[in-house]
């Protein structure tokens, strides 16, 4: 048999992933957004109308944390109060759907031409002013490099929930998100908290025939819970249809109980599933990486709000992060400004960008 021979260098077939060595031509842009949320889109466009290049790279699909809330979500807000663009937005009723406002973020990306990469995950933004370099991995671990002259982060909170840190929460019976009803159909479900998600959890999962307790360590519902919410959950505790223990907490869980702590002592529930609500919070590591200060009570990120740039030059916070850990002092209501203020800042600093683009540039 004829003895194998190494191929020569230059003819092995490159199988790894590698690090770019130069950035391809169009991952050059003069902004970099990180997140597609309302937010991060609210700041393309109006760098975009500015006259500015933006790339928008975010880890899920368009608007991911509003697709991953509860299916069959009615917003809050009426809907001239979620556009952005200043493309309207009607809805049939009063209030959007999440499947409404799904269609809207996606019509706005349309029409404005917004260069987005879906599925790509911001992992290192590294360089100065005018010359970043932000490093995505995508869904099969390939490495992509961009550069940038400025960079808004606008990565949002809900991929990191708050945890209730007890035993048992590791068990995949244990949820920080809920969808939908049907699964739970039949089951005795503990819902943990006492703001709007809890509420509106425990009521679906009631209405839809699970057998619900919520858990709440306050002594009653907050009272951030929406208007129309409050005496429907009132009422249905009142009633004994959903039971309540309040002043109280999950103390632990296990595969088919849970031990709560109550006023009266410790309770030994039978449980199937437990929907831990308890909040969500930024990723203040990534602020951190990136070398964004963080206020030492609140983790606000160090940032000038006038034109909302941080404490590293040319790079921008927006939205929901702007308000570190109060997550409900900025919603898409008021988040979706932050893009005008930021790019008045960046006109201001890099001159006027070229008016004919997108037409006409590439
Ligand atoms: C159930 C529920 C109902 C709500 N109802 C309302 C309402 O009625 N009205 C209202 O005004 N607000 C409402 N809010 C709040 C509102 O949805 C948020 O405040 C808003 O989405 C924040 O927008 P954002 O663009 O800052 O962040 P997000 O919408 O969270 O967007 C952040 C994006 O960044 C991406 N991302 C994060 N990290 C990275 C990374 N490293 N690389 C790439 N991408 C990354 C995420 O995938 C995400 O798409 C509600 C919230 C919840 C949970």
């Amino acid at each position: 048999m004829k003895p194998l021979t190494p191929l020569p260098v230059e003819q092995i077939p490159e199988t790894l992933p590698r690090t770019q060595a130069h950035a391809r031509p169009d991952s050059w842009s003069d902004v970099l957004v990180v997140g597609a949320g309302p937010t991060g889109m609210a700041c393309a466009i109006e760098v975009q109308k500015a006259g500015f290049k933006a790339l928008v790279i975010d880890k899920g699909c368009l608007v991911n944390s509003i697709y991953h809330y509860p299916t069959n979500m009615v917003f809050f807000t009426t809907p001239e109060l979620l556009e952005i663009g200043d493309i309207p937005f009607t809805t049939a009723l009063a209030k959007p759907t999440r499947l409404e406002a799904l269609e809207y973020y996606r019509r706005v990306a349309e029409h404005f031409h917004l260069h987005i990469r879906l599925y790509e995950w911001v992992k290192t933004i590294t360089g100065e002013d005018g010359e970043f370099r932000v490093t995505t991995t995508d869904r099969h671990s390939a490495i992509h490099d961009y550069r940038a002259r400025k960079i808004v982060v606008a990565t949002g909170y809900y991929d990191l929930a708050n945890q209730i840190e007890v035993p048992g929460e590791d068990l995949d019976k244990v949820f920080h998100y809920y969808r939908e009803p049907h699964p739970y159909f039949d089951t005795d479900v503990v819902v943990v908290g006492g703001k709007n998600s809890a509420a509106e959890t425990a009521l679906d999962l009631w209405r839809h025939g699970a057998r619900v307790t919520l858990v709440h360590r306050g002594a009653q519902m907050h009272d951030h819970v929406k208007y129309w919410v409050r005496p429907d959950i009132d009422n249905r505790i009142k009633a004994g249809e959903i039971a309540a223990h309040f002043k109280s907490s999950v103390q632990e869980i296990g595969g088919d109980y849970v031990v709560l702590h109550t006023p009266s002592g410790p309770l030994h529930l039978k449980n199937d599933f437990v929907f831990a609500l308890t909040g969500y919070h930024p990723d203040y590591d990534f602020l951190r990486s990136v070398g964004i200060e963080l206020s030492s009570e609140q983790m606000r990120p160090v940032c000038d709000p006038e034109n909302l740039e941080s404490n590293v030059p040319g790079i921008y916070v927006a939205g929901v992060i702007v308000a570190g850990s109060r997550t409900n002092e900025i919603f898409i209501e008021n988040g979706r400004f932050h893009g005008k203020l930021i790019a008045a800042h960046i006109s201001e600093k890099l001159g006027r960008g070229n008016p004919n683009f997108p037409l006409d540039a590439t």
